[in-house]
């Protein structure tokens, strides 16, 4: 059997990806990344307006990336979200669960609703999206699924307090520990990636009193930006990590090292 030799390893030439949450932050990255080293990307995204202005301005970056508008908290517009990816994209190969939500609350302040949110974003979502496009990668004899957990999944982040985003994201990583070892059979690859602090909405990575616990006290002393955590997703979903499935891959700058 032949192997791809230097950077025809790295090439998603010729394959289907979902991205989900991809109108701006790491999915926006994600969904550009995929399709820079050759994948046909489709994403979602709640919000319609934000998901044409992504699909503009990828264009103007020489990338097409078809927009689905659906909130993947709700099972119908899972189902709806994955057939239109897979019938716009001609099938799929690859699937990014991305879209997440986190509240800084203390326990006691934290609400019903803020646990629903998380949870039905962060977990039940990757666990429905997984199996309804899970089908379509059996169907195409494999795929590369990578879920997005964090260094949250690790430890517990400071100074601000998010239980439940931080216990959302350790049942990720062994979300995807077990779909990976129930699936290797199909030729579908499980793993996920847990990155640090990252610049985008969700992170506010430049406020001065998160400055030195988030920033100072990590080996690295800085943030990253969401293209610097996108080409571990492309090395995840191609050739060269064929034989990486159930893997946690931590992307930190050196944070949890202490
Ligand atoms: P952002 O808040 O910047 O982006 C979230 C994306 O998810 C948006 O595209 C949003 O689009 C989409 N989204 C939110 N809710 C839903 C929903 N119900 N249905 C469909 N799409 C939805 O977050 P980040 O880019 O920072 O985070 C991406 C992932 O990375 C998350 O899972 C997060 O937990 C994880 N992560 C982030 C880190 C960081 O420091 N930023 C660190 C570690 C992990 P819309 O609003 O239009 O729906």
């Amino acid at each position: 059997m032949g192997y791809p030799r230097g950077l025809a390893a790295f090439s998603l030439e010729g394959k289907k990806a979902l991205v989900t949450g991809g109108n701006r932050g790491l999915g926006y990255a994600f969904a550009r990344a995929l399709a820079d080293c050759g994948a046909a990307v489709a994403f979602v995204g709640r919000d319609g307006e934000a998901n044409s202005s992504a699909v503009g301005s990828l264009k103007d970056q020489g990338v097409l990336a078809y927009g689905i508008k659906a909130d993947l908290t709700d099972d119908g517009d899972v189902d709806r979200a994955v057939d239109e990816a897979a019938r716009e994209l001609g099938g799929l190969d690859i699937v990014v669960n991305n879209a997440g939500v986190c509240f800084h609350n203390p326990a006691w302040d934290a609400t019903d609703d803020e646990w629903r949110q998380v949870f039905d974003l962060n977990v039940r979502a990757v666990w429905k999206v997984s199996l309804a496009a899970g089908r379509h990668l059996r169907e195409a004899g494999g795929g590369a699924i990578v879920n997005i957990g964090s260094i949250s999944g690790l430890i517990v982040n400071r100074p601000q307090a998010q239980a439940p985003y931080n216990a959302s994201k350790a049942a990720v990583h062994q979300l995807t520990k077990s779909l990976a070892a129930e699936w290797a059979p199909h030729h579908i690859r499980v793993n996920a990636v847990a990155p640090g602090y990252v610049k985008t909405e969700m992170a506010p990575v430049d406020r001065p009193e998160l400055r030195r616990m988030w920033i100072e006290d990590a080996p690295q002393q800085r943030y990253a930006m969401p293209e610097e955590i996108a080409p571990t997703v492309v090395y995840l979903c191609s050739p060269a990590a064929a034989f990486v499935t159930g893997a946690v891959l931590v992307i930190d700058g050196g944070y949890t090292v202490y």
